[in-house]
């Protein structure tokens, strides 16, 4: 991949509008908001800024579509051949997608190249589901009062689905909701995080060109308390999901009130990675980095809280020390970075304080700490030790390229340790005992637990929080249940 990308510099010079109802309209305000590139912090598009007669737009249209039955009408297999295209479409235009997402969100290009052929393979997957939502019946007739009654279950979709999305994965996060919504048979306005409103816009464009009916797949871009919150509060949304920080997660809960919407929340994490004396180093150690340096930390599930057995505490926080010193910080177009940009001089400035805040309550910083004066929104990868457990940078989400190290000596330490959080998204385990292996994955509160290896995902495995992490579970079946509601049918049969 070049530098340049002719494909995606005419996108981003396009005028951007929102898609409703299969066309794309101008925003109701008229007005456009900068989008910048992280890695410059130079204007790069301008995208629509949406206000919440817009959501009235688009909530009509997805409400439209979904009375016509043009999408949960259509047979399973016509539906599984349009999502198999829009997969299709995604690989055959990736390059210029992933060029777009990490001049939007900063990314290195690897992360984005993965994330499209993970879009890919959702998208499969959920195809392959339409065919599999299917009721159950009673095992023999039901009887009433002596009437012969036969009953079953059917599936249906839950109706009109707001999805809220955050902008530290654009195309990822899009796919893991669209594609099992779309399977179930929902109509949908999507929300895309206002710092990343292109990737989004450009598969939008793809749904279209897959053959997603008109109405079907609505893309509304603006603020979140505006936009955002007129979606989540509209009475003709019937389910939000929603990807984000545990502190909106709320708002949209309070919001879900007024009809009682179905909601799902993906929030916020503080995920513990476990490292025992028994563990393969040349795996545990660059698996613990990765854990938390990956996309420069801003991954919900980032193991951003070390705790390694006291024999090889020394080993482990050197070795992560070193590879911090070896890691190049730069624009995630570059081959050989390892850390691309924050997304934003706001983001920055908070992953920054949460850095000071940690100094002056006493913790010492092996590695990094420094702000690189290039440009863009850069900061070095930090490791800190000597930390307590009531530190802010202990207990808080940083959501940035900061790790805490902490020394423990036996397992039932470390998993009252790890479970000291409010989180529970993912848990890492290093080590070569399959018995120690499978009681912390028992012992620890987490939706998601990897055992030598981390972050891994399959369209198959849910994925989801416990605590406050978030509400219900995304991908595998229970990704597509999310947006289908169980009806009971009962007939009664005469003669
Ligand atoms: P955020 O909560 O600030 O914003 C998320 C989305 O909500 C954006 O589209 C935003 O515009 C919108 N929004 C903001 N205020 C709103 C309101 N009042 N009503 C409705 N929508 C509103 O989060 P962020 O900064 O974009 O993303 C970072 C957070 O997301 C982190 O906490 C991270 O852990 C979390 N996250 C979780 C997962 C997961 O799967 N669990 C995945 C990615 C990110």
């Amino acid at each position: 991949m070049s530098i340049m990308n002719e494909t995606g510099d005419r996108f981003l010079k396009k005028q951007h509008r929102h898609l409703i109802g299969g066309q794309w309209v101008e925003p109701a305000s008229g007005g456009m908001f900068d989008v910048l590139d992280p890695a410059t912090g130079q204007i790069i598009a301008q995208a629509p800024d949406g206000d919440a007669s817009d959501i009235d737009r688009a909530v009509a249209a997805a409400r439209k579509a979904h009375e016509s039955v043009a999408w949960r009408g259509l047979t399973a297999d016509a539906r599984a051949r349009i999502l198999w295209r829009y997969a299709e479409l995604i690989e055959a235009n990736g390059e210029e997608l992933a060029w777009l997402e990490v001049r939007n969100n900063g990314m290195p290009l690897g992360f984005a190249q993965w994330a499209i052929g993970a879009s890919a393979s959702w998208l499969r997957h959920y195809a392959g589901l339409t065919g599999n939502i299917i009721g159950q019946n009673a095992s023999g007739p039901v009887s009433g009062g002596g009437a012969h009654i036969h009953a079953y279950t059917t599936r249906q979709p839950v109706g009109v689905a707001g999805l809220i999305l955050p902008w530290n994965g654009p195309i990822g996060t899009f796919i893991i909701k669209v594609a099992p919504a779309l399977a179930a048979g929902c109509c949908l306005v999507v929300k895309p995080a206002e710092n990343t409103p292109l990737t989004a816009l450009r598969l939008g464009e793809l749904a279209m060109e897959a053959g997603i009916p008109a109405g079907v797949l609505n893309i509304v871009n603006g603020p979140g308390g505006v936009v955002g919150a007129a979606l989540a509060n509209h009475p003709g949304v019937d389910k939000v999901s929603f990807t984000g920080s545990t502190a909106v997660g709320r708002q949209i809960v309070a919001a879900s009130a007024g009809n009682l919407k179905r909601v799902t929340l993906e929030l916020g994490g503080k995920s513990p990675c476990i490292v025992l004396d028994d563990a393969d180093m040349d795996r545990a150690i660059p698996g613990a980095a990765m854990a938390i340096f990956a996309n420069s930390g801003q991954v919900c599930f980032a193991g951003s809280r070390l705790f390694v057995q006291r024999r090889s505490f020394d080993k482990v926080v050197s070795g992560i020390a070193d590879i911090i010193k070896n890691m190049k910080v730069g624009s995630g177009l570059e081959p050989d970075t390892a850390i691309g940009p924050l997304i934003s001089a706001k983001q920055r400035e908070r992953v920054r304080s949460y850095i000071d805040n940690g100094r002056a309550q006493g913790a010492e910083i092996l590695a990094g700490g420094g702000v690189p004066d290039n440009g863009g929104y850069f900061l070095q990868p930090t490791l800190f030790a000597n930390v307590q457990a009531d530190m802010r940078i202990v207990r808080e989400e940083i959501f940035g390229p900061v790790l805490v190290a902490t020394p423990f000596d036996d397992l039932d330490e470390v998993v009252t340790a790890a479970n000291d959080t409010r989180y529970g998204l993912g848990a890492g385990i290093f080590t070569s005992n399959v018995n120690n292996a499978h009681l912390l994955a028992d012992r620890i509160e987490a939706g998601n637990v990897w055992v030598n290896c981390y972050g891994v995902m399959h369209p198959t495995m849910p994925f989801g929080g416990f605590k406050e992490s978030g509400w219900g579970r995304e991908m595998g079946v229970d990704g597509m249940n999310a947006f289908l509601e169980t009806k009971s049918v009962y007939v009664q049969l005469h003669g």
